[in-house]
């Protein structure tokens, strides 16, 4: 497989969870179950497998840029009737933060959130 290097940017599920924790659960359960195939990294930033469900297999695709996750496919039907992620595209998700290191960070931020969080003055606000 050809080197891309590390994940343009981390993969941050929190605001994924945060909007809908069943959703993230049934997407955790098929990640570690196993159900997420072979992962093919096709660009730097763009990933492609297949993940069994239970009407079948569906070929996800996820692309990742700095700003975080900037699309994302999935063949089953909720993913064709809701605007966001189904539990396929976070099962890939987990996978791929599994798989391929996180870029490295630019301000000692241990977390690894760098530049793609949304938040920022939580901690330094008092001065
Ligand atoms: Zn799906």
């Amino acid at each position: 497989m050809k080197d891309f290097g590390p994940l343009p940017c981390p993969i941050d599920l929190r605001a994924i969870r945060e909007e809908n924790e069943p959703l993230y659960q049934r997407g955790l359960s098929l990640f570690e179950e196993g159900k997420v195939g072979e992962v093919r990294r096709l660009d730097v930033g763009l990933f492609s497998a297949k993940v069994t469900g239970k009407g079948g297999v569906y070929r996800v695709s996820v692309l990742l840029n700095r700003g975080g996750i900037a699309v994302h496919e999935c063949e089953c039907q909720a993913h064709r009737r809701y605007p966001g992620p189904c539990k396929h595209v976070i099962a890939l998700l987990l996978k791929i933060k599994e798989e391929f290191p996180a870029p490295p960070s630019e301000e000692g931020d241990e977390f690894g959130d760098g530049e793609c969080a949304d938040f920022s003055s939580d901690l330094t606000g008092d001065q």
